[in-house]
């Protein structure tokens, strides 16, 4: 059985820990943050993810998994180490690494024997190299370990289906022994013929930047597309339907709405921007898809105003869904972020509600009203704003809200709700990319 730590219980880490131990692995996982470590200890979940609570009761149950602040007993204690920790923007777009230099810093003062070195943080291509330099400079002996960069690809609202039936595995190592084990840490995998790909470190570290930046610059491409539709009457959802039925270009990813947010694409295509400026290669690709988002996160805004004829002064606009997506309490780099600054820099008043994540909105703006019921945010409000696609907005009683509400203005930045029905309701409505009827 091998033993794993992960070090960082954020959203990768908790998700890969939880999936390593169903796999059959003994895992702790550890975090500086004693606070975050003691809530799990004592049976609370820190993020919401659909079934991880149920598979880290199971998996604890069988003694496969535990939680710990000691970062340094769990290293110490395993043989595979996995750093999980995040990897922020940090100046002039490039990734901050200083937690993960902090990470490998404390596992090169505690080599106790031949350890595995994994990064499933994601990290600028070259770092594999920088941190195998470090650790051999501190630990003073080679031969006591083997780094592998095996990147993440889950993605937050399905991370566990995402982490146990992956479409990949990158292993990227020099080692042909860290690449043995590290197959037989995803052992279950491989029997499954899912596949697992063996590549160089500086390749797999590749892979992860050029996989998210394709899928962002996806979304940019449609919601300019939706834009150019909305001028010449097209519909982009007949659009991106009939485009999604050609194989090569697929339908994912191509769901117009508010522009990406979330903790990974915004930052990793800063990353990859900033790499390649170093490196003197043009990506005007990535860098065109960067500023379609700006421009489509402020093209929301513009959206809104323009149903109040240029003035939000003391209108109060309800936001529905602050995460950035749905199923996450995440709300890092939002959408729903730069549309309440908007607003309130133009004097009007924000009501947010959010099926799970008013609180980690809260702790970044603190100065509108958070509601625990949908009815009541919309209680007298002049406009509704649809920010996240979650299930339960699929479903609005309009009537309810219409008569709830003093004014009669919904704006749907996701297309969720049926143009009919807004029509038959008599909202004054807009959305993104539709003809409207
Ligand atoms: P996160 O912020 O949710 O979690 C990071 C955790 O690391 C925190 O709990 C923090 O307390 C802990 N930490 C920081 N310094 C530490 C230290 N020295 N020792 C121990 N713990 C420490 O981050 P995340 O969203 O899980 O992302 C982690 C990495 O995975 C990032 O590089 C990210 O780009 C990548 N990634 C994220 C996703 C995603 O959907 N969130 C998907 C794929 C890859």
């Amino acid at each position: 059985m091998n033993k794993i730590a992960i070090i960082g219980t954020g959203y990768v880490g908790l998700v890969t820990g939880a999936g390593m131990a169903e796999f059959g692995n003994k895992v702790i996982c550890s975090d500086i943050d004693k606070s975050k470590i003691d809530k799990i200890n004592s049976g609370t979940i820190p993020i919401y993810e659909p079934g991880l609570g149920e598979i880290i009761n199971r998996n604890r149950k069988c003694k496969r998994l535990s939680f710990s602040s000691n970062v340094r007993d769990s290293i110490l204690k395993s043989d595979v180490i996995v750093i999980a920790v995040g990897t922020p923007e940090g100046e002039d777009g490039q990734a901050d690494m200083s937690f993960v230099f902090s990470v490998v810093d404390t596992i090169s003062n505690n080599i106790n024997g031949y350890k595995i070195i994994v990064s499933k943080s994601t990290v600028p291509i070259g770092s594999g190299r920088k941190i195998i330099n470090i650790i051999n400079q501190k630990a003073g002996n080679a031969k006591l370990f083997d780094y592998v960069s095996n990147p993440e690809f889950l993605r937050e609202g399905s991370a566990l289906k995402d982490f146990l039936w992956p479409d990949r595995v990158i292993i990227g190592t020099d080692s042909k022994k860290a690449y043995k084990i590290m197959r037989n840490v995803y052992r279950p995998l491989y029997i499954n013929k899912n596949p697992i790909t063996h590549t160089s470190i500086e390749t797999a570290e590749m892979i992860k930047y050029a996989s998210n930046s394709f899928l962002a610059l996806k979304i940019s491409y449609i919601n300019e597309v939706a834009n150019l539709c909305e001028v010449v009457g097209a519909d982009v959802h007949k659009v991106a339907s009939a485009m999604g039925q050609d194989g090569r270009i697929s339908d994912k990813f191509l769901h117009p709405g508010p522009g990406f947010g979330g903790s990974c694409f915004p930052k990793d295509l800063g990353a990859l921007l900033s790499i390649s400026k170093k490196n003197n290669i043009k990506m005007e690709t990535v860098e065109a898809a960067i500023k379609a988002n700006k421009n489509q996160k402020s093209r929301m805004f513009k959206k809104l105003i323009s149903l109040f004829e240029g003035d939000l002064k003391n209108k109060t606009i309800t936001i529905l869904g602050l995460s950035f997506k749905a199923n996450t309490d995440d709300v890092r780099e939002s959408s729903a972020i730069d549309m309440i600054y908007n607003i309130i820099n133009n004097q009007g008043l924000v009501n947010a509600y959010d099926p799970i994540a008013n609180d980690e909105m809260s702790k970044i703006i603190n100065n509108i009203n958070y509601f625990d019921d949908l009815y009541d945010a919309v209680k007298d409000a002049d406009a509704v704003v649809i920010m996240t696609e979650w299930n339960e907005f699929r479903s609005l009683d309009l009537k309810k809200i219409k008569n709830n509400m003093s004014g009669n203005i919904f704006f749907d930045t996701r297309n969720i709700i049926s143009m009919d029905e807004l029509s038959y309701h008599e909202f004054i409505y807009d959305n993104v990319g539709r003809i409207k009827k």
